[in-house]
């Protein structure tokens, strides 16, 4: 069966890993969409590549710039509405979503309410929204499989009949990240480019940096509490510098399942595209002599202290999450452009976290208002410089 795919965000690292699967199976998918915010050469060859029946640009502007550089075949669109209306497009089997950050909520939202095939890497759409993301696949009778290397390692190495038969904990795996074993004293004159850094990983910039400070970690427990069904005290993180195992599942009679891989995340990519099947994704075998040694550690909570504020917020619940990821989105954007500096960004979101009111997110419009004070708060500390 031929399936249609639209990809959001598809001139991200995850865009571009997906088109690399996609090109390899042209028997399997074909492109119904693609879309971009700021990288328009990129997208406008991505459509020469592949003719889409729609691309969709972040701006008027940007669709102006691409009209005259895509093929006869695809129409190009902009804005919000256009990236939902091309998430639930009828002829859309599979759905991509691979915005980073809150940006990718309404289209990811959109795609599920539609009962789609969610391959789901912004996993800030579900720490902002898990409760009303869960609801919409469960009521669109969407299928969600994740994309994240640690979620999919968990998804493939949990018992078909699901979490309840039999399952302890989960085991998330993190690479430390590219300052693990920096002395303290030096992190708060990292550079953007240090950050982004990553030993093992080649990602966009604003995950990379969330590797640095551990967030992402942090981001990932709440997102494997969503999708997996688990309080946040049976997900234990464990620093495994390697990034081979990429997470594990352990079971109430003493087994633990993990899967292993080479840092690559054209492997989940394939995974979820073609489960219950499996496809070729371009990966090299992994090689176990060459790798050699597998190291395993706890998270250093004083170097990480996004990773601690994170838990708290899984604890805590209600819209705590939703405010954690919007005041994190604000403090790594200014660490990025110069105005902060790496260790502030704990310290921006340990203020707004320190103040918020915690409220139930009943609806869209409540966790878009969490989100929106939560960034006001943070753009208020960075601005005023008021870091403590
Ligand atoms: P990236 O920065 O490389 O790409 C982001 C994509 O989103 C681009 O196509 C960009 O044009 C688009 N975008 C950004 N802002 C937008 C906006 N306001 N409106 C519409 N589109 C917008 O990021 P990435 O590394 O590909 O990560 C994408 C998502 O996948 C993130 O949520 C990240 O946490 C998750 N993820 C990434 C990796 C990885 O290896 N890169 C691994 C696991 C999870
Ligand atoms: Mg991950």
């Amino acid at each position: 069966m031929m399936r249609q795919l639209t990809i959001l965000g598809s001139t991200g690292s995850i865009g571009v890993s997906t088109l690399d699967v996609v090109a390899r199976h042209p028997d399997r998918y074909r492109v119904f969409a693609l879309s971009g915010n700021s990288r328009i050469d990129v997208l406008a060859e991505q459509c020469q590549r592949f003719r889409p029946r729609y691309a969709v640009a972040g701006s008027h502007s940007g669709a102006k710039k691409l009209r005259d550089r895509v093929p006869a075949e695809t129409r190009v669109l902009w804005g919000d509405q256009a990236l939902a209306d091309v998430a639930s497009d009828d002829a859309v089997d599979s759905v991509m979503a691979a915005i980073v950050g809150a940006a990718g909520l309404l289209p990811t939202l959109a795609a599920a309410r539609a009962g789609k095939r969610v391959l789901l890497a912004n996993k800030e759409a579900l720490v902002m929204a898990g409760d009303l993301f869960m609801a919409a696949v469960a009521e669109g009778g969407a299928t969600l499989l994740p994309i994240d290397s640690e979620h999919n390692a968990i998804f493939q190495c949990l018992p078909p009949a699901g979490i309840k038969a039999g399952v302890s904990r989960i085991l998330l795996s993190a690479s430390g990240g590219p300052f693990r074993d920096m002395p303290l004293s030096k992190l708060a004159a990292m550079t953007p480019d240090q950050a982004c850094a990553h030993p093992n990983w080649d990602m966009g910039r604003k995950i990379s940096v969330d590797s640095a400070t551990m967030m992402n970690k942090g981001l990932e427990l709440i997102e494997a509490c969503w999708l997996f069904g688990v309080s946040p005290e049976r997900v234990e993180v464990v620093i495994h510098p390697q990034s081979i195992i990429h997470s594990l599942v352990a079971y109430v009679d003493g087994s633990t399942l993990a899967q292993l891989g080479n840092p690559d995340m054209r492997t989940p990519i394939a995974h979820a595209l073609a489960w219950p099947e499996r496809i070729e994704a371009g990966v090299e075998p992994l090689d176990l002599i060459r790798v050699g040694r597998l190291d395993f550690s706890a998270p250093d909570l004083e170097r990480f202290p996004c990773l601690e504020l994170a838990m708290a917020a899984a604890r805590t619940g209600g819209d705590a999450p939703a405010a954690l990821n919007a005041a994190n989105e604000v403090a790594v954007a200014a660490f990025l452009g110069g105005s902060i500096r790496f260790t502030d960004i704990a310290r921006v979101v340990a203020s707004v976290m320190g103040q918020w009111q915690v409220r139930e997110p009943r609806d869209l419009a409540t966790v878009q208002q969490s989100d929106r004070r939560a960034r006001v708060h943070a753009e208020e500390i960075v601005e005023e410089g008021r870091i403590r």
